[in-house]
């Protein structure tokens, strides 16, 4: 697993200095600054330790827990540096080599050293070395009592299930008739019954061998209590695991380890749940394959949708993509024959596909942002007793507030981003004025108070451009006094248990009207909701990222399936400025295939994911003439690499170092360079070579890498 290359430079130094004989083992640890460590196995331990070992190791004048790569005859480090090893860390789960595979697949993929991918994958709790007024109890001996199986019949209660669709049925069997290694997509609108496809699938896996596991994926954590609330109903008796970073540390350790022990045969969890160790993984689901939230945007930037497809190919086993929507690399996956595609064409429920309108705007609108035919469908459904929903993917009040005298905009210190106004909920109900509203940056955090006057010409004509949730939920109310409105996103969410309290009142039928971001979007089930409204989706029509009208796409799919899921005449209105864009056409005819294909074949033409391969060098420095000066150095750098080798230079592509969209962050300025290929062994091979070299020339600035970036 330690770099072969790496290793053999400093064999024959080792040598001379005469230490053969004792053992050494090469230590993963989660540092950034070398693929594995070096320790001495002390004679206590010989011969008990070996790959995939959690040891204890002294790590400066401190200690850390680290897992065991390898074992060597010599180090690589001089023998008087060497530090024993302290202890092994006996009740830790053994690592299988297929886990060992996949991390070491994953830190070679993202280029990223082992440690810093496995170690992050073990909760906190089971990795932190005991303290010294160490518990009696081990953080292990804890952790395994916390996870208790329910006592119940392992086998699923049908009682509740419907009975399949032909559609359904066939793609079930397809599921099942599959041996060893398959990637499936199941596509199917929100409400076709993929879910009960993915309970079927998770039964016929289960049934099949007394030890085998099924791992889940979803996209977010919100979605988590819901899915697995279904697995649950229909496994009654099976331990299931929840795995996602809003757990309590305790909980996030018992359920890990029961599936690393092989005591939960069935795991719900978030895009790290595809790195824990699933001993008897025998199949894998994929939710919402297509949601960006799989990649991993800290540390190493995993695609946990990539990931899993590759560990099914590891293990031998079928994977479950399951889309209304799917990815573009997902679909041209389908489409070239490489993944099956199972269709669900229809809604379980038998109600019809909704009808999807484009309404046509201007640039002036009135204060609740509605078209005239948009008001008069919300009005018609509330009165009938109805819900409707104004949908708006932009929280707080207004994006920008502008000086009227001026022209001054409320610019964030510290970011190149507007702050945006925001009305805070009040202690004192009655306080008067400017206290009511903040200015909030969305990029770094960043507050101020509303400025009595203009900071630049002392005017106080200030006032709020364009419009946000809150100034939406003001402006309807005014337009519908009679309706009971509520509003779901990330500011009403933050509150704990506001989102449950706000979802529960639409359930229990305690509203009418419904405004909100994407949070509304997703996996709710909303039985009185009749009417979608999309308030504004043309910002992201025009985005500089070649991605966002396939994100955009996949949105207003998403949030125009809410509409109608148990009535019949499910409505939805796209309010636009540019009705005659293609996106819209294929959205009204709900032809997702065809809106692909088009797709597909623009990023043919531009060489663009998944024809291209991409990966992009992002940078940080105080100034951006530091930024901007490090990636100049880094492409010639990859120039003169690509110079010294014809095949890499004939395909892969290196372009000039540019500003990030938002350049200034909390005060640092970024840049990115991207680097592209039509082949993806290749852009690796010229990835091994430049990044060594990289550190070198980075001076003051930070760097990091993504491969397969997903925004540009
Ligand atoms: P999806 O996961 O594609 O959104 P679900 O599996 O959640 O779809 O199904 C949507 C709704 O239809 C659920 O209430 C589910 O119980 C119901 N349903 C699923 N399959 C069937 C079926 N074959 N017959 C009747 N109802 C079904
Ligand atoms: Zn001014
Ligand atoms: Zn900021």
């Amino acid at each position: 697993m330690a770099r072969t290359d790496d290793r053999q430079a400093s064999v024959s130094a080792v040598e001379a200095d005469g230490t053969t004989g004792r053992r050494y083992a090469r230590v993963a640890l989660d540092v950034p600054i070398a693929p594995c460590f070096d320790y001495l196995v002390p004679p206590a331990l010989d011969g008990r330790i070996a790959a995939g070992d959690w040891v204890l190791v002294p790590w400066g004048r401190g200690r850390k827990i680290g897992i065991v790569l390898g074992l060597a005859d010599t180090a690589e480090i001089a023998a008087e540096k060497v530090r024993p090893i302290m202890g092994r860390v006996d009740e830790a789960p053994p690592s299988s080599s297929a886990w060992l595979e996949l991390i070491d697949f994953t830190a070679r993929y993202y280029h990223r050293h082992p440690g810093e991918v496995m170690l992050p994958a073990v909760p906190k709790l089971l990795r932190t070395p005991p303290s010294a007024r160490q518990r009696k109890e081990s953080a292990f001996a804890r952790a395994r009592k916390r996870f208790v199986a329910p006592a119940g019949s392992p086998s699923p209660d049908m009682a509740a299930a419907p009975g399949l669709k032909p559609a359904q049925a066939e793609a079930l069997a397809a599921l099942e008739q599959g041996e060893g290694f398959g990637v499936f997509l199941l596509h199917g609108v929100t409400g076709s019954g993929k879910t009960e496809v993915y309970l079927r699938f998770i039964a016929s896996r289960l049934a099949a061998d007394p030890i085998a596991q099924v791992l889940v994926l979803v996209p977010e954590i919100a979605l988590t209590p819901q899915l697995a609330e279904r697995v649950r109903a229909r496994f009654p008796g099976e331990p299931i695991a929840i795995l996602h970073s809003g757990l309590a540390e305790g909980e996030r350790a018992a359920s890990w380890l029961a599936v690393a022990d092989g005591r939960a045969r069935i795991l719900v969890g978030t895009r790290l749940a595809v790195l824990a160790p699933v001993p008897g993984l025998a199949g894998i689901i994929v939710d919402e394959e297509h949601d960006p939230s799989y990649k991993q945007q800290e540390g190493v930037h995993y695609s946990a949708r990539d990931l899993a497809v590759l560990l099914a190919s590891q293990r031998r086993i079928p994977v479950v993509l399951g889309s209304a929507t799917p990815s573009a690399e997902t679909w041209q996956a389908a489409r070239t024959g490489r993944y099956r595609l199972l269709t669900l064409p229809e809604r379980a429920s038998g109600a019809p596909a909704p009808r999807i309108e484009v309404l046509a705007i201007d640039r002036d609108m009135p204060p609740d942002g509605l078209a005239e035919a948009a008001r008069a469908a919300i009005a018609e459904v509330l009165a009938d007793g109805g819900q409707a929903l104004v949908f708006l993917n932009r929280r707080g009040y207004a994006p920008v507030l502008a000086c009227g005298q001026c022209g001054w905009l409320s610019r964030c210190d510290d970011c190149s981003a507007y702050r945006v106004l925001h009305r805070v909920a009040q202690r004192r109900p009655q306080a008067a004025g400017g206290a009511r509203f903040r200015l909030v940056c969305h990029h770094c955090g960043g507050e101020q108070a509303v400025p009595r006057g203009c900071p630049a010409c002392g005017d106080t004509d200030l006032r709020p451009v364009g419009r946000g949730t809150q100034r939406l939920e003001e402006a309807l109310a005014q337009t519908f006094p009679e309706a009971r409105i509520a509003r779901l996103d990330r500011d009403v969410a933050r509150r704990r248990g506001a989102a449950e309290a706000m979802l529960d009142a639409v359930h229990g039928g305690e509203v009418d009207l419904l405004v909100g971001t994407q949070m509304l979007a997703k996996g709710h089930d909303f039985q009185r909701l009749r009417l979608v409204v999309v308030a504004d989706p043309d910002g992201a029509l025009f985005a500089a990222d070649f991605r966002a009208p396939e994100r955009l796409f996949a949105t207003l799919m998403q949030v125009a399936g809410r509409a109608g899921r148990f009535a019949r005449d499910g409505r939805v209105l796209v309010q636009t400025r540019f009705p005659g864009e293609p996106l819209f056409a294929a959205l009204q005819a709900h032809d997702f295939a065809g809106f692909a294909d088009r797709m597909l074949a623009e990023r043919r033409e531009a060489g663009l994911p998944p024809f291209g391969h991409q990966a992009l060098l992002r940078t940080e420095a105080a100034a951006p003439d530091d930024a901007l000066g490090f990636l100049g150095a880094a492409r010639d750098a990859l120039l003169a690499i690509l110079a010294a080798t014809p095949e890499l230079a004939a395909h892969v592509r290196c372009f000039d170092p540019v500003p990030m969209p938002v350049a200034r962050l909390a005060g640092r300025e970024r840049a990115q360079l991207l680097v592209e290929s039509g082949s993806r062994p290749l852009l690796h091979r010229a990835l091994s070579r430049w990044l060594p070299e990289l550190d070198g020339l980075a001076g003051r600035s930070r760097w990091q890498l993504e491969v397969d970036p997903s925004e540009i």
